[in-house]
C-alpha cells in the first residue's frame, strides 16, 4: 500500500511538494503526510469510510496484489489515518508509521508481533500498570519468557543480555518515578543478542526524546496523551524501520484489527501541528513547578529528570531536550496528608491522564498502579504519600499558587 508512509506525503493536485532543503520538525508537523482531496482543502479531510471502491474487478484484482496504489478497507488502512501515521514519522524520523485505536493496542501489538512460545523477553520493571500486565501475565500464558530488570542498573541490563533475547522492552522517563534508561547502552547490548528494542515513549512524546535516534528498534506510543494532549480521543502508534512493520507488524495487525477510527486519526494529525508548542510550555512549566516543590518544606522527595538532584540528570542531558512534562513527589504525613492536599487543589484536577492541556494529579497507589501487589508497588517505588502530577498549559504561575495554598 504506497499510500501509506511516504515521508513528505502527495496530493492529488501537484504530487510531491518536497521543497528543496530538509525541513525543520516543527514545519514537518504542520505539512507532512498531507494528502488533499481534488477539492484543495486547507484542513485534512476526514475519510470517514470503512470500505473502498474499484472502478472495474480488474483494478480490485490488482490492488489485492498491491500492483497499483488503492485502498483495500478500513481495517488495513486509510486515507485520514495515513495522513496521521506519515505526518507522525516524520516527526519521529522514522521509515514507517502504524496509527493503532489506543497506546495499549500498540504497546501489545509491538511486542506480540515478534514473540512465539519459549521466546525471551527483558523489561525494565518500572513501567506503566497495564504494560506490566501484558508482561508479567499475558505474554507468559503464551509461553513467553520474561524477565524485569531494574532499568536504571547497567550491570543487571548487562547480566541479562548475556544470552539469545527476541525483545527488550523499556519506558523511559518511567511513570511515575521517572526513571530513566539508557537507551543507546541498552540497545547496543540488546543488538549483540539479537533482540529487538521497542522503547513505550509516551512520557518523553516525540518532541523531547527520539530514541530511533538513540539505537533503538521500535518507538510506540499512547497518542492519547501528548499527541491528543486536549483530552478528547484515544489513539496509539508504533514506528520503525520498514522491514519490522511490513515482515513483522503489518501481517499480526492486519489480522488482529487494532485499527484506528479514521475520526480519532483527523483529531490526532491536527494535534500534531500544535504538539512542539504544547510539549515545549508544558515541559518549561514543569521544571518550575519541580523546582518550587523541591523548596517547599511539606515535600520530602521530587522525581523530575530535569532536577540536578535526580540521580540521572546527566543522563536526562544526554538523551532528552527537557525533564519532560510529568514529575511526582512525595509529601510529608502520609496518605491521608497528600489526600489532603488533593482535596485541596483548586485549579490542578484529580484526574488519572497524563500529557494533557489541564494540570491532573493523581495518586498512583490507589489509581494507575492500583492492580499491583504491594511487593512489586514497593519495587517500583509506588509508595502511599506519592502523587504525580501531568503539568498542563495553564500559566506556570497559577500553578505554583494553587499546589502552594493546598500544602
Ligand atoms: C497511557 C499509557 C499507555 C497506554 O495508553 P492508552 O492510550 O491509555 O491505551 C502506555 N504507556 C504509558 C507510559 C502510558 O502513560
Amino acid at each position: 500500500m504506497t499510500h501509506q508512509n511516504r515521508p513528505w506525503g502527495y496530493t492529488n493536485v501537484s504530487d510531491g511538494q518536497q521543497p528543496g532543503w530538509e525541513l525543520h520538525e516543527d514545519t514537518l508537523a504542520v505539512r507532512a503526510g498531507l494528502a488533499r482531496s481534488g477539492f484543495g482543502e486547507t484542513g485534512e479531510a476526514l475519510y470517514l469510510t470503512s470500505g473502498f471502491t474499484y472502478d472495474n474487478v480488474e483494478q480490485a484484482n490488482s490492488a489485492f496484489a498491491e500492483d497499483v496504489d488503492h485502498y483495500l478497507y478500513g481495517r488495513f488502512a486509510n486515507p485520514t489515518v495515513s495522513m496521521f501515521e506519515n505526518r507522525l514519522a516524520a516527526i519521529e524520523g522514522a521509515q514507517m508509521c502504524v496509527g493503532t485505536g489506543s497506546g495499549m493496542s500498540a504497546m501489545f501489538a509491538s511486542i506480540a508481533c515478534l514473540v512465539s512460545a519459549g521466546d525471551r523477553v527483558v523489561a525494565a520493571a518500572s513501567m506503566f500498570s497495564s504494560c506490566w500486565v501484558v508482561l508479567a501475565e499475558i505474554l507468559p500464558k503464551w509461553g513467553v519468557n520474561v524477565e524485569f530488570v531494574t532499568g536504571n542498573d547497567p550491570q543487571v541490563w548487562a547480566d541479562a543480555l548475556r544470552v539469545e533475547t527476541k525483545a527488550v522492552f523499556l519506558e523511559t522517563p518511567s511513570n511515575p518515578m521517572l526513571q530513566l534508561v539508557d537507551i543507546r547502552m541498552i540497545s547496543d547490548l540488546a543488538h549483540k543478542v539479537g533482540a529487538t528494542v521497542i522503547v513505550d515513549n509516551v512520557m518523553a512524546s516525540p518532541i523531547l526524546q527520539k530514541p530511533l535516534a538513540l539505537g533503538a528498534d521500535v518507538v510506540m506510543y499512547s497518542a492519547t496523551k501528548h499527541i491528543d494532549g486536549q483530552g478528547r480521543v484515544l489513539g496509539g502508534a508504533i514506528l520503525g524501520s520498514e522491514s519490522y512493520i511490513k515482515e513483522k507488524l503489518n501481517p499480526f495487525v492486519r489480522h488482529t484489527g487494532p485499527s484506528l477510527s479514521p475520526f480519532n486519526a483527523w483529531v490526532l494529525v491536527k494535534s500534531l501541528e500544535t504538539m512542539s508548542m504544547r510539549v515545549h510550555r508544558m515541559n518549561e512549566s514543569a521544571q518550575a513547578i519541580a523546582e518550587f516543590l523541591e523548596s517547599q518544606p511539606h515535600v520530602t522527595s521530587v522525581n523530575y529528570p530535569g532536577l540536578t538532584s535526580h540521580p540521572q540528570h546527566e543522563l536526562a542531558r544526554k538523551q532528552m531536550a527537557g525533564g519532560g512534562t510529568t514529575l511526582s513527589f512525595e509529601v510529608a504525613g502520609g496518605q491521608d496528608a497528600l489526600y489532603a492536599m488533593m482535596n485541596k487543589l483548586r485549579v490542578i484536577d484529580i484526574s488519572n491522564n497524563l500529557g494533557d492541556s489541564k494540570s491532573l494529579i493523581t495518586h498512583p497507589y490507589s489509581s494507575t498502579h492500583r492492580r499491583l501487589d504491594p511487593e512489586t508497588k514497593a519495587a517500583m517505588g509506588i509508595t502511599e504519600p506519592l502523587a504525580r502530577l501531568s503539568v498542563g498549559l495553564e500559566h506556570a504561575g497559577d500553578l505554583i499558587r494553587d499546589l502552594k495554598e493546598a500544602l
